[in-house]
């Protein structure tokens, strides 16, 4: 069961890369997340020639998931690189807002090798929500 969903995570991200828009890199990345409502969806990096306006696919499949659901949880995040890249430290961040309490991180390259990491240990003392309760505001 467990090994059927990487095996799918990884071909919705290996075939995310074949629409990877990445006229100044070079580089395609794929990514394909698995909800806590069971539901796969995958991204690919977009570039733009303002390089800020460039995207990873991370985010990009992150935020199709989350543009369907707002209350979506990620159980599985897999990013795809031919070289086997680790997650940025913005996609990191993005992660931190809508992970799952056992978020798992799985790294792939095109030997098929991969490295699953917890998020906890991606992202130590992550900022997120729970932070901003900790502060009070002037009214
Ligand atoms: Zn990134």
């Amino acid at each position: 069961m467990e090994n059927n969903q990487y095996k799918i995570l990884r071909e919705m991200a290996v075939d995310a890369t074949k629409n990877a828009y990445m006229p100044y890199s070079k580089c395609a990345v794929g990514s394909a997340i698995l909800t806590n409502t069971g539901e796969y969806f995958s991204g690919c990096n977009i570039e733009n020639a303002s390089y800020g306006g460039s995207v990873c696919a991370e985010r990009v499949a992150i935020w199709k998931a989350i543009s369907v659901n707002k209350n979506i949880k990620i159980k599985i995040i897999y990013v795809y690189t031919e070289a086997g890249w680790p997650p940025c430290g913005m996609c990191r961040q993005v992660m931190a807002e809508f992970a799952d309490e056992d978020l798992q991180v799985v790294i792939g390259n095109s030997s098929g090798e991969v490295d699953k990491i917890s998020f906890k240990e991606l992202l130590p003392h992550q900022f997120d929500h729970s932070q901003l309760t900790k502060i009070s505001h002037p009214s």
